[in-house]
């Protein structure tokens, strides 16, 4: 339900992928059902996480979120405005309200462009201050924000290490003043002895700046440390969420058990009586999914009607959303 604090508020979000054959006629054959329909909100300051295992479509869905794909389905509005569906002008002031820090800092930065394009870029797509002097001095005001030296505005991304790189694109997704932002993955390409330095960094812009985030990861000890919710997602569609103690110590979803159990735990008594739950066999294809709850193929305790009938969702403690047949 969405109130003066929500933020963010998508609805029935769907990203499918056409699927076809052929070089030239290129026959479309089915369809990729990425992201299937789902529904969320972030109240404004929150950090939502979103994980699940590779392919759940955890990634197309942030993407999708900020009209990076298109939609084909669904709504996403932020601070009020419809983001996916706005057109000119608008467009360009509703999409300055939200930005994504991607996953590779490699990729994810021009070679070519010096640290003052790079993080300028957004400022003159949005027409952010009259002249490039005025833009070079509110980059270098980012570089500093983001725990780098403003005397580095000259240089060219491969001057830097992978870290400092993922600064600068944290930079310049601060450039257009964001109220929101898709953090896709931004730790997983990292050393792990950098990881927690952008994590704090992420944390401590939030702090100061007011930001939202949606944290997109499959790392869940990092997830629990930097996220207020957690939202599990399976083939295309959200099967759990809920208050990030909640989540941990009180998982309901049959899959969200599987993937917690998965997690280490640090203390060596505790971790010795864990009980880990293998799960059995792939994903399913997301472009033929299975019917009924699409957990069912690799589910412990399915039982007979979970193969055609879809678990409704359903809230069942304050915050704690969760689909399954087998939860009350
Ligand atoms: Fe398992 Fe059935 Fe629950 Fe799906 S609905 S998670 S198959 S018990």
């Amino acid at each position: 339900m969405s109130d003066s604090n929500t933020l963010v508020e998508v609805k029935n979000l769907k990203k499918h992928f056409p699927v076809t054959r052929g070089i030239i006629l290129q026959r479309k054959v089915g369809v990729v059902r990425a992201v299937d329909g789902i529904s969320f909100s972030i109240q404004r300051g929150e950090t939502l996480g979103m994980v699940g295992e590779s392919g759940c479509g955890k990634t197309t869905a942030g993407r999708t979120m900020l009209g990076l794909y298109p939609a084909t389905d669904g709504s996403v509005i932020i601070d009020g405005d419809d983001i996916l569906h706005a057109r000119g002008k608008d467009q360009l002031k509703i999409r300055r309200k939200a930005q994504i820090i991607f996953q590779d800092p490699y990729a994810s930065l021009n070679p070519r462009w010096t640290v003052n394009s790079i993080v300028s870029e957004p400022m003159r797509v949005h027409k952010l201050f009259a002249t490039e002097k005025e833009r070079s001095e509110r980059a270098k005001d980012l570089l500093g924000m983001v725990g780098l030296s403003p005397h580095l505005l000259n240089r060219f991304p491969h001057e830097f290490s992978g870290g400092q790189r993922q600064r600068i694109g944290i930079a310049r997704a601060l450039a257009s003043d964001p109220l929101f932002i898709v953090c896709d993955e931004p730790i997983s390409a990292l050393d792990v002895s950098i990881q927690a330095q952008v994590v704090n960094l992420l944390e401590k812009l939030q702090d100061q700046l007011s930001l939202t985030y949606l944290f997109v990861a499959h790392d869940l000890s990092m997830v629990r440390h930097i996220c207020d919710r957690v939202a599990v997602m399976y083939l295309g569609v959200i099967v759990e969420i809920a208050e990030q103690n909640e989540l941990y110590e009180n998982p309901l979803h049959p899959y969200t058990q599987a993937l917690l159990s998965a997690v280490p735990v640090p203390d060596p008594r505790k971790e010795r009586a864990r009980k880990r739950t293998i799960l059995v066999g792939d994903v399913p294809s997301p472009i033929n999914p299975p019917s009924g709850c699409r957990f069912h193929p690799r589910c412990p305790v399915a039982i007979e009607k979970c193969k055609d009938i879809v678990p409704e969702w359903r809230e069942v403690s304050p915050q704690h959303w969760v689909a399954c047949h087998l939860v009350n």
